[in-house]
């Protein structure tokens, strides 16, 4: 018998929006170790923890290794073919009877560029309709628009290289350390060996506050207003870059107009910040040569989410901070492929490459490809399609990779949607808190079965390899998705991802370049990537996205927070773990992770526990005015007063956040309000 063999293959993980790169070690189904490789375009030398650690759930017991049907509250293991009829026969019935409309289809940022491009395929050439959306909705949507209103487009303007490059970097809502941690080592190794400058504006004073020249403590959601204040006072300094504006934007004395209001004196009142830092902030972005803003969901989770982010860009903008190095907007992106999942189609209005669906010629050039007509409205986006459940237009939703029962915000009222629908398909590595909602469950394979790419914040794509065989009977979801659009009179016969990414490329103009050939190995490609292979790490050297080539400066006002009422005395706010991932599907299922962070606490402030006589670890209760939670306590000065945080990443039903959170949401994007609860809480 032939003895097995330690085997080396190039992954990328699955934790964050950075993208680290490594070689996993392998004999049989063992994990041995992770390597990074020097040639990692990314993370070179390292990974964090997570990258590090967070892998043996693939071999987790708890995996799905077969279909299951449900018959009546029972679960029962099914073949493939079993499974995909059902799913053919019910969904085509209820497209029947109600309409292509009538479905909802939810994609994955965990899972492949290739797996959503086909996704958003399945649900627009053989189901007929544009009702398709990922999670970004949750998180970084707001932040594309204000790109797409001022710049044109939604990427990150260019590599983790021109952060590091950057004289002055301003992270505002965003936790890096714990969130996007190989890109937080290189932020504070820019900062101790090459003098760079880092300005936090954040409630919580997290450990990359700690360590800027200034750290800012605005009261919650009102970014917009120091923000614009600060902009103000740069254009009444004359401090404005005078000749990028002239030739490179339009609308500027429109906007300069609209800053009437935010004088300082507006600002510290709104904002609680006292004039000498509003002044100093100002300075110290007028000094530097050169800006990025990093930005998440600390700005986006708003009821004004869209319009903070456009005031980011609109100071980028005034300070000529776009199209050179080290400098530019960065919305940093949570999940692995979020940005992916977005790019290659999985939006309601949008195809592959940001083409509006209400287009013709686009529309015309995927009728062409496909054989087929495409419908021309847009779709419905998740939450949408939650009030379309509730409303009775939704009948049947298939979602894949995305445990929306847990992340979606007012969970209960998520719950409770779920439990009208007719029908309902749940494809993922696990037996998620969704799937507990499902018909159908289907097992598919985690990354590290298949093969694909990724995109990850900086708009870099990268391939990774199959390590290990697919458990049981699971399937990769690209797999799934052709073997039930045959079943639905489709004829596709993809051989493998890398067939599905050339037809991507022969369709949006922003991959035409990108094939698995040119990113063999560690090689990787930045989009836009011209059919030479030419691709784009840094975006606006010579145009801005919109027609005539330049960029808008956009009019914004201050929306005020959602109030959830007098006796919701704390303010809530919500963010990642270090070391956990989102719902904790993997992570908490990853021995050594959960070893050393078994459940999620409770930030309380010092002030705080001394007025309730909390001590660390104590058991409190947090009640909204939609739902509760249990958590112990953690007292720290690294929240303030009546400010307290919940880690999100939840092992357990009743300690996860959106049992507390609201529907309520940014007008635009209708990303929820996350970050603006109100609650009060009992000592248990
Ligand atoms: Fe890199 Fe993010 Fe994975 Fe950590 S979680 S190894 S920072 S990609």
């Amino acid at each position: 018998m032939r003895k097995s063999r330690v085997k080396r293959t190039k992954t990328v993980c699955t934790y964050c929006g950075v993208g680290c790169s490594f070689e996993v070690w392998t004999k049989d189904r063992h994990i041995l170790k992770i390597e990074p490789q020097a040639e990692a375009p990314v993370n070179g030398i390292s990974t964090c923890v997570k990258g590090k650690w967070g892998w043996d759930f693939v071999n987790s017991e708890e995996r799905l290794t077969k279909p299951l049907i449900r018959q009546g509250d029972e679960f029962v293991e099914a073949t493939w073919d079993e499974a995909l009829d059902l799913i053919a026969t019910k969904l085509s019935s209820i497209k029947r009877l109600h309409g292509p409309d009538s479905i909802g289809y939810i994609a994955s940022s965990k899972c492949s560029n290739e797996e959503n491009f086909l996704f958003q395929k399945f649900a627009r050439s053989v189901m007929g309709t544009n009702n398709i959306d990922n999670c970004s909705r949750y998180c970084q949507s707001p932040a594309t628009t204000g790109l797409m209103r001022t710049v044109g487009i939604g990427g990150d303007s260019g590599t983790m290289r021109d952060i590091e490059k950057s004289e002055l970097i301003i992270v505002i809502g965003a936790n890096p350390a714990e969130s996007h941690p190989v890109l937080a080592t290189r932020i504070k190794r820019a900062h101790k060996l090459h003098g760079q400058k880092i300005i936090v504006a954040d409630i919580r004073k997290h450990e990359l506050a700690e360590r800027a020249n200034l750290h800012v403590h605005p009261k919650p959601s009102t970014d917009l207003v120091w923000l614009s204040a600060v902009t103000k006072y740069i254009f009444d300094q004359g401090w404005e870059d005078k000749d990028f504006l002239q030739g490179r934007v339009n609308d500027v004395d429109a906007y300069k107009e609209s800053l009437e209001k935010f004088t300082l004196e507006y600002a510290e009142e709104i904002t609680g910040l006292t004039h000498e830092e509003l002044i100093q902030l100002a300075e110290m972005v007028h000094e530097a040569k050169s800006v990025c803003i990093l930005w998440a969901m600390g700005i986006t989770q708003h009821l004004g989410g869209s319009d903070g982010s456009t005031a980011i860009s609109n100071l980028l903008l005034a300070t000529g901070n776009y199209g050179r190095p080290g400098t530019g907007a960065y919305p940093l992106r949570g999940h692995n492929n979020v940005q992916g999942a977005c790019d290659f189609g999985t939006m309601p209005a949008w195809y592959p490459g940001y083409e509006p669906v209400q287009n013709k010629e686009v529309r015309e050039r995927y009728e062409k490809a496909w054989g087929v007509s495409l419908p021309e409205k847009p779709g419905m986006n998740n939450h949408q399609m939650v009030e379309g459940i509730q409303k009775g237009k939704i009948k049947a939703m298939y979602l894949f990779g995305e445990d929306m029962a847990i992340v979606d915000s007012n969970s209960n009222h998520v719950h409770d949607a779920f439990e009208k629908l007719d029908f309902f398909v749940v494809q993922d590595v696990f037996f998620s808190k969704t799937a507990q909602f499902a018909d159908v469950v289907l097992p598919a394979a985690p990354s590290l079965e298949k093969d694909g790419t990724f995109t990850n914040t900086e708009r870099r794509i990268q391939r990774f390899h199959k390590v290990l065989e697919p458990l049981g009977d699971s399937k990769p979801d690209w797999l799934i998705f052709q073997e039930l659009a045959n079943k639905l009179g489709a004829n596709w016969n993809y051989k493998d991802p890398g067939e599905i990414m050339a037809e991507a490329a022969s369709l949006a103009p922003i991959f035409a370049g990108v094939s698995y050939e040119r990113l063999d190995g560690w090689n990787s490609l930045i989009w836009p990537v011209h059919k030479d292979g030419t691709d784009t790490p840094l975006l606006y050297k010579d145009k801005f996205f919109f027609p005539d080539g330049k960029a808008r400066l956009y009019s914004v006002d201050w929306t005020p927070p959602f109030e959830a009422g007098e006796e919701y005395d704390l303010h809530l706010n919500n963010g990642r773990l270090l070391e956990h991932f989102h719902e904790g599907n993997m992570t908490y299922r990853s021995e050594g992770l959960t070893h050393k962070v078994p459940h999620p606490w409770l930030d309380v402030s010092e002030e705080l526990a001394a007025e309730r006589g909390l001590e660390d670890g104590a058991l409190v209760r947090l009640t909204s005015p939609y739902g509760q939670v249990k958590v112990r306590v953690m007292v720290t000065d690294r929240v303030r007063g009546n400010e307290i945080y919940l880690t999100m990443n939840s092992s357990e039903d009743y300690e996860a956040v959106n049992r507390l959170t609201s529907s309520y949401h940014d007008k635009i994007t209708h990303t929820p309000n996350y970050k603006e609860m109100g609650v009060k809480m009992d000592v248990l």
